[in-house]
């Protein structure tokens, strides 16, 4: 069943004749692959090993395979583990022989918008390493690396590729390769493709595909696959495609195929475009904005010559594509629009990215890494990427242009079609320079850290002219650099020197005959540093006050801790029982919370504490953000931050003991007391989060002051926003552990201690049978007529009734004193500052119960007191407990 294929057999190389039918009503290609396999090692093989990468997307990706068979049909024993495919073959494959191996197999889409997918928003199938394709093998075995989301670990062999793509008729197919036949029949289409030597085969297929194509001046056939809607889009793609062809072209040497194509494709996330063998996937969102889609298809494009003819370990050695291709993005620019608009956009897209970065306290790396080792997909980016792009800059500007270029062609003819290491590169660089750049290698590839640079300068008008002698200084470790030095004078003149600078500092001196205007150090930004200081007393004075901002960081961190700690010690001695939800709650809440807070802010001294800690909390999580991002700093915050508030809360708790009994006396439950704790320290987080934003904008504006790199200001509210954020998650955090205890505080024991000052809910007990209640809010009637209810049931009644005039009715209970009578259910003012006080005088024992400022009654009998004393002391604190 398959094509007669006729192509002159290249013994070198391994052979995929493919034919595969996609069937878009259930997302799935139906395939049968014929497999040729050269032995190219040097030792026998019995196993073949290929990556299937669909499997990484199950479970709604990948690859079933029905069926594998040998030369005469025979059935061969496979084996699939998660993306590896390892088949047995029947005997030994003898180097500088073949074998065919037959796979009959199925692959089924994901729904996802990404280079392996479909997107039903567009109509698209994006399909990349879809099939099963050989390992690398060599001496460290078969190469099969797990799926690498954020990034390529594709590593393959360049291999003859004919393949055969059937879809219905409505679909247009761009593939790798180049077109070698299609042919139509019962509603489907099948298009025939050819590729050699390539290293990989993808294809794209979608209803709403346009084509438009143009040849370069090498006649290559550029074609730009593009939806309907983005003509103008499609039309520039292509131009830059074109343009980099024959640009690359020159630079490094020819593109060694018939035809390129560009296609436009749904990615998804956060990625703008995928390279695969002559095609390369561009996402949609970039058809309307021309400066990133020229930026994304001049990357990629550079793939063909650094992945896609010269091969290289994606997943161990990433820089060796990536940093090389992301590079030659830039050459598009300057090629295109001039040196200028060149150094633009290097500074931005890949320098001043990469100083923010570091800036920012992320983790400086060495950029000869494997994939997986940098820890973030944003360090992945930012070291391979833009720091690998920056060291190729730096190269061309140490080299100057004719070398640089030249060991650019040197190294790919030498590579083409083979897999090339970094120390390949390296060698060719030695040779084709003359010079041994292993040390700069060393320093920018294998080694992390970057140059801190400063300078000073002096002008002195001498004999000849004037004298410019300039000091450099590096802070931290030594690097060894070349540095170029330009001096601009009053006649207009651009003067430039080169200087080798590697120690910690150096002078320099300078001879021009006009008088020097400006003198820039590294004035187009070659060399990888991070500070540029314009003297040594700006750098001396940044390092002093990073210094006293840390040890105050330290010093407030410590001292709140001690404190908090030794406070906490005196803790709960008290524990209690449960208060069921009283009536009124709803209009006692909100007078509970203002009463909280203001008793937060103004009387209690860790009050205080507890918004400096949160200012604390905040500030150094805004300054984290700006400029360390830690993520370990986070945690270590989060964490002492979060202990530091927790035996705040936990003393406050403990001071606040009277006021929370007032909230239970009030009616509220365990979870209205936790609500009003956790609400009330919300708003003392609020005020000291605000507080820390303001500190540390403060603190870093003034760091900024000094420093060569700007921040846009979108950082600074972001990180402000973060810092409030983080504050107040900080606060919930620590919150919640004391607000339960706090709901569980009141109990008659408690209750018999607590002091009140005037105007609040008070109980206390000052003598043996001292205890005194008062209640400052209104409060409800059916209270009291409980209270009496059960005073009455429970106990002498007579006793209250006989001193206290007590009247209570189904509707209404009126106490009634000597001098006053209160109606507590319709006169609501005038209701407060109830007192009942018993208490204990002298030897005579005189009980009186008094009402503030409303009257006295005395009680004058011994066992009525004791009765009384007893009665207040336990029972209606349990009563009111209970309630
Ligand atoms: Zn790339």
């Amino acid at each position: 069943m398959y094509p007669d294929v006729i192509y002159q057999l290249e013994p070198a190389l391994s052979h995929y004749t493919i034919m595969a039918t996609l069937n878009p009503s259930n997302h799935t290609i139906i395939c049968s692959m014929r497999f040729n396999y050269f032995n190219s090692e040097s030792l026998p093989m019995d196993v073949l090993v290929f990556n299937v990468y669909p499997n990484a997307f199950r479970p709604s990706g990948y690859i079933a395979v029905d069926d594998v068979h040998g030369v005469g049909g025979e059935k061969l024993q496979y084996q699939v583990e998660k993306t590896v495919l390892s088949i047995t073959l029947p005997e030994k494959v003898f180097p500088g022989l073949n074998y065919t191996v037959t796979l009959d197999f199925k692959v089924k889409i994901p729904p996802r918008e990404y280079r392996f997918g479909y997107s039903a928003k567009t109509d698209t199938y994006m399909l990349g390493n879809w099939f099963p394709i050989l390992a690398v093998y060599d001496e460290d075995g078969w190469h099969t690396y797990p799926y690498f989301q954020d990034g390529e670990a594709f590593y393959s062999e360049v291999a003859i590729y004919d393949v055969s793509i059937t879809v219905p008729e409505e679909y247009v197919v761009a593939a790798s390769g180049w077109l070698t036949g299609e042919e139509s029949a019962g509603g489907y289409k099948t298009y025939h493709f050819h590729g050699e030597p390539i290293r990989d085969f993808a294809f794209t297929a979608s209803k709403n595909y346009k084509v438009t194509v143009e040849q370069t001046e090498n006649n290559v056939t550029v074609k730009s696959y593009y939806f309907s809607q983005h003509e103008r889009g499609g039309k520039i793609a292509l131009h830059v495609a074109k343009t980099c062809i024959e640009l690359y072209g020159r630079l490094f040497g020819e593109y060694p195929y018939p035809e390129f194509t560009v296609a436009e494709t749904s990615l998804g996330g956060n990625i703008a475009g995928m390279e695969y063998p002559t095609l390369i996937m561009i996402d949609h969102r970039l058809y309307n904005t021309w400066r990133s889609l020229e930026l994304v298809i001049a990357h990629e494009t550079g793939h063909q010559w650094w992945y896609g003819v010269v091969g290289n370990d994606q997943y161990m050695e990433p820089w060796l594509d990536e940093g090389l291709t992301n590079y030659c993005e830039n050459l598009f620019f300057e090629y295109q629009y001039g040196p200028e608009e060149m150094q633009a956009v290097i500074q931005t897209t890949v320098k001043m990215n990469y100083l923010i970065y570091v800036d920012r306290g992320r983790l400086d790396q060495a950029v000869a890494k494997p994939s997986y080792a940098f820890g973030s997909p944003e360090a992945y980016f930012q070291i391979v990427y833009n720091k690998g792009a920056w060291i190729v800059d730096m190269l061309r500007y140490h080299l100057g242009d004719e070398k640089f270029f030249k060991a650019m062609s040197t190294y790919y003819q030498r590579y083409k079609f083979k897999v090339a290491r970094i120390s390949d590169f390296i060698e060719v660089f030695n040779e084709v320079s003359g010079e041994d750049l292993s040390w700069f290698f060393e320093q920018w590839l294998y080694n992390s850290g970057i140059p801190k640079l400063g300078s000073e300068y002096n002008v002195d008008k001498g004999e000849l002219g004037y004298n410019v002698s300039l000091s450099l200084f590096q802070l931290g470790s030594v690097f060894k650099l070349k540095i170029p030095i330009v001096i601009y004078t009053e006649e207009g003149s651009r003067h430039v020197f080169h200087v080798w600078f590697n120690s910690s500092s150096g002078s320099y001196s300078f001879i021009v005959r006009d008088r020097p205007t400006q003198i820039i150090v590294d004035e187009d930004n070659y060399i990888l540093k991070v500070q540029v200081f314009t003297s040594l007393k700006q750098a001396r004075l940044l390092k002093a006050f990073a210094m006293t901002l840390i040890s105050l960081v330290i010093l407030l961190a410590a001292s709140s801790a001690l404190w908090g700690y030794s406070i906490y010690k005196k803790g709960f001695e008290e524990k209690g029982k449960k208060l069921s939800f009283g009536p009124n709650f709803f209009t006692l809440f909100p007078r509970a919370v203002a009463l909280g807070l203001r008793e937060r802010l103004t009387r209690r001294p860790e009050a205080l504490l507890t918004i400096l800690t949160y200012t604390f909390v905040s500030g150094a999580s805004v300054l984290n953000y700006l400029l360390l991002g830690s993520g370990a700093i986070t945690w270590f915050m989060f964490v002492l931050g979060g202990l530091i508030l927790l035996n705040m809360h936990l003393t406050i708790a403990y001071r606040m003991r009277d006021e929370i009994a007032t909230y239970s006396a009030l009616g509220g439950n365990p979870s209205n007391i936790a609500g009003i704790y956790i609400s009330g320290n919300l708003s003392s987080a609020f005020i000291g989060g605000v507080l820390g934003v303001l500190w540390a904008i403060t603190a870093y504006t003034l760091k900024m002051y000094f420093s060569y790199i700007r921040v846009e200001e979108i950082e600074i509210v972001k990180g402000s926003v973060y810092g409030l954020l983080f504050c107040i998650v900080v606060s919930l955090v620590s919150a919640i552990y004391p607000a339960v205890k706090v709901s569980l505080l009141v109990t008659p024991s408690i209750l018999r201690i607590w002091k009140l000052p005037k105007n609040k809910v008070y109980i206390t007990r000052t003598g043996d049978y001292a205890v005194e209640l008062r209640l400052p809010f209104r409060f409800p009637i059916e209270w009291f007529k409980d209270l009496v209810t059960y005073v009455r049931e429970k106990y002498n009644s007579s006793i209250w009734m006989r001193n206290l005039k007590w009247e209570c009715t189904p509707e209404t209970a009126i106490l009634s004193f000597d001098r006053d009578t209160i109606d507590l259910v319709s006169g609501r003012e005038g209701t407060c500052n109830v007192s009942i006080i018993a208490k204990r005088v002298g030897e005579s024992a005189e009980w009186f119960m008094k009402v503030q400022s409303k009257g006295t009654i005395y009680a004058r009998n011994e066992r009525i007191v004791h009765q009384v004393a007893d009665l207040v002391r336990k029972d209606i604190l349990e009563w009111f407990c209970l309630k």
